[in-house]
């Protein structure tokens, strides 16, 4: 063959070549969409009503969706078609079946999280609602109880706890945000959430630990304000434990020098002394710092290398050194978007943390570290800058702003 033959073949055997790949891909888009489109028909989309013929149907879904957020709407689907992965159970285990007008409409939703299982008293009630003293729990027909999740009953949402009871009140979902559910436990979707961030300064210390132990409670964060010459470097585990639990861990300085009657040399080494010996015990790079005392000037502006983190809710903690005084006062100044001022070392401020945690909970705070309360109202953290709060009806962005009755 010539050379220009030879080109000739080879120029065919890569179109055929082009050409076979084109199929391949082709074929796997096909095959995706189909597999796609059965996943859907079995795990959605099938909703079942207590039929007047009393066999006990059921269908079940678990493990739907994860990442829920607040904004989410009620989701219920009534679909004419009811083919699919409806499965029969209970009729055979001689569990007593229930007329249908006692029955409730056990519609699954595509946002059900909510998993059957049994409790201590699953064997008492009957099947649907049932009241005790401690709540509404809820019997399924195989006889078991929706726990750990959320259920969608007679185009109600309500989220079960992990003890099988319908969450009253405020409550975090398995989404790790909080939502509202009235007496009966049905969801109010008027109510939001609220978020706010508890900052201690000054540890970690022997208070830490306690500290700790409540907000993991409770799955609230915090962030921590650390200082470097015997706290970061003395209480080292309390440290870590902050760290591996969550907590944002800022800069305090590394001996509590007030910034604001130094020059910008010591500044910086105050700064820095500290960022390194918290990233040589965690690995982490501290983001943000709070000047010892908030004092501020001209000169720390212009020498400090993070945001400046102020407060808008002082306890004035290291004052009173007292703990209900200092519930009581988060309890009257505490709002959406506020930055909550307290101190590790203090025993009676570990004590507070106990009750204000809960109740901030109950007044549906969700409580988050400063950097995700700034991320999540719209505020972008710039060096040298003072931040007071991050109320979400002056943030920056519009849309959050006009959806937390600010100006649009
Ligand atoms: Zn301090």
């Amino acid at each position: 063959m010539t050379r220009e033959e030879l080109f000739a073949k080879r120029e065919q055997k890569l179109k055929e070549k082009r050409m076979r790949r084109l199929m391949v891909i082709g074929g796997i888009i096909a095959a995706l969409l189909l597999v796609f489109l059965i996943v859907r028909i079995a795990t959605g989309r099938v909703s079942k009503k207590p039929g007047a013929d009393s066999s006990v149907k059921t269908t079940e879904q678990t493990g739907a969706s994860a990442g829920t957020t607040v904004s989410r709407t009620t989701e219920t689907q009534s679909t004419a078609g009811t083919q699919g992965s409806t499965e029969t159970a209970g009729t055979a285990q001689g569990v007593t079946e229930t007329p249908a007008a006692q029955m409730t409409d056990e519609t699954v939703s595509a946002d059900d999280t909510a998993v059957k299982g049994t409790t201590d008293y699953t064997a008492e009630g009957i099947n649907g609602w049932n009241d005790s003293g401690s709540g509404r729990w809820y019997k399924t027909a195989e006889g078991q109880q929706y726990m750990s999740g959320w259920k969608t009953l007679d185009g109600s949402r309500y989220f079960f706890k992990a003890d099988g009871f319908a969450a009253t009140g405020w409550e975090m979902a398995d989404d790790g945000n909080m939502y509202y559910f009235n007496e009966d436990g049905t969801w109010d979707s008027t109510q939001k959430q609220k978020l706010v961030a508890l900052t201690y300064d000054d540890g970690p210390s022997w208070n830490t630990d306690l500290i700790l132990d409540v907000l993991g409670q409770y799955n609230a964060k915090a962030t921590f304000f650390v200082v470097g010459v015997n706290q970061a470097d003395f209480y080292t585990s309390e440290l870590l434990r902050e760290y591996n639990e969550g907590m944002e861990i800022a800069n305090h300085t590394y001996e509590h020098v007030i910034l604001s009657k130094s020059d910008g040399d010591t500044i910086t080494h105050q700064i820095s002394a500290n960022d390194e010996l918290i990233k040589s015990l965690t690995g982490y790079d501290m983001t943000l710092l709070r000047a010892p005392g908030g004092g501020t000037n001209d000169t720390v502006h212009e020498f400090v290398n993070k945001p400046l983190i102020q407060w808008d809710v002082d306890t004035l903690d290291w004052q009173t050194r007292d703990a209900a005084n200092t519930l009581a006062t988060i309890k009257e100044q505490v709002r959406d978007g506020s930055v909550i001022l307290m101190h590790d070392l203090y025993q009676a401020t570990a004590e507070a943390t106990v009750d204000i945690v809960p109740t901030l909970y109950h007044m549906g705070y969700k409580m988050v570290t400063v950097s995700e309360l700034a991320e999540a109202y719209g505020y972008t953290l710039e060096n040298g800058v003072e931040y007071y709060s991050f109320y979400p009806e002056e943030s920056p962005d519009p849309e959050i702003r006009a959806a937390h009755g600010g100006q649009a």
